[in-house]
C-alpha cells in the first residue's frame, strides 16, 4: 500500500459536452490505463524494483497528462510516486523536482493529508541529501494546522498529528513519530544510516570548531 496515494479520491471531470464520442473513449481508456500502470508502479516502488517503478510512473503521468492539466490532483499523485521512485534509485535531483510539482498541487488543491505525505518524502530526501536542517524545516511546515505526518513511511495510521504528538529521533531531531514502534520501523528500514552520518559529520565539524 502505498501512503501517499491514499487520500480521498478526486473525481474531476475529463469529459465535457465539447468532445465527440471516439474522443470521449479515448479519453476513458487512457484514465484506465494511466490507473493500471500506476498502481503496477506502486507494486515495483514497494518490491524495490524502483527502475521498473519510474518507467511506469512517466506512463501514468504521459497517459493523465492527455486528460489533466500538470498541475491536477492526478498528475499529483503521479509526480509524488515518481519522486518516491527516484528517490528510492538514488537520483536525488529528479526526485526533488518531481516532489516539488507534487507539492505545488496538493497544497493548494489538497487533500492537506496527502500534501502532508509529500512533505515528509521531501524530508526524506533532504536527510538522504545530508540536509537535515531543512529536513525538519519542511517536515514542520504543517505544524500551525496540525498536519504533520508520522516519519515513518509504513506508519499505519496514514494520519496528521500535532507536532506535540509526536516524538522527534533524539539523535538528529529532524524527524517526528507517533509511536516507538514507528521510530524503530523507520530506523531499521531508513534513518539509521542517514542518522548516524549526519551526526558524526556534526561532531565532527563541532570539535573542529572547539579545537581548531
Ligand atoms: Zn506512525
Ligand atoms: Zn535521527
Amino acid at each position: 500500500m502505498q501512503r501517499a496515494n491514499m487520500g480521498p479520491v478526486y473525481h474531476q471531470n475529463i469529459i465535457h459536452p465539447g468532445l465527440s464520442g471516439a474522443e470521449t473513449n479515448a479519453l476513458v481508456r487512457a484514465n484506465t490505463i494511466a490507473i493500471s500502470r500506476s498502481n503496477a508502479a506502486s507494486s515495483a516502488n514497494e518490491a524495490g524494483r524502483y527502475d521498473e517503478a519510474i518507467r511506469l510512473h512517466q506512463e501514468a503521468l504521459d497517459l493523465k497528462l492527455q486528460a489533466y492539466p500538470d498541475t491536477s490532483v492526478q498528475a499529483g499523485i503521479s509526480y509524488n510516486g515518481l519522486g518516491e521512485a527516484l528517490l528510492g534509485a538514488g537520483r536525488l535531483q529528479e526526485a526533488d523536482e518531481a516532489f516539488a510539482k507534487a507539492l505545488t498541487t496538493r497544497e493548494r488543491d489538497g487533500p492537506a493529508v496527502d500534501a502532508a505525505a509529500t512533505r515528509d518524502n521531501i524530508g526524506a530526501l533532504r536527510e538522504a541529501q545530508g540536509r537535515f536542517a531543512e529536513a525538519k524545516e519542511v517536515r514542520l511546515r504543517g505544524k500551525g494546522k496540525n498536519e504533520i505526518m508520522c516519519g515513518n513511511y509504513k506508519c499505519p495510521t496514514n494520519a496528521m498529528y500535532a507536532l506535540s504528538d509526536l516524538q522527534g529521533c533524539g539523535a538528529c531531531k529532524s524527524v517526528f513519530y507517533c509511536s516507538k514502534a514507528c521510530q524503530k520501523q523507520d530506523w531499521i528500514r531508513r534513518h539509521k544510516p542517514l542518522c548516524k552520518a549526519h551526526c558524526a559529520n556534526a561532531q565532527a565539524s563541532n570539535q573542529q570548531t572547539t579545537t581548531g
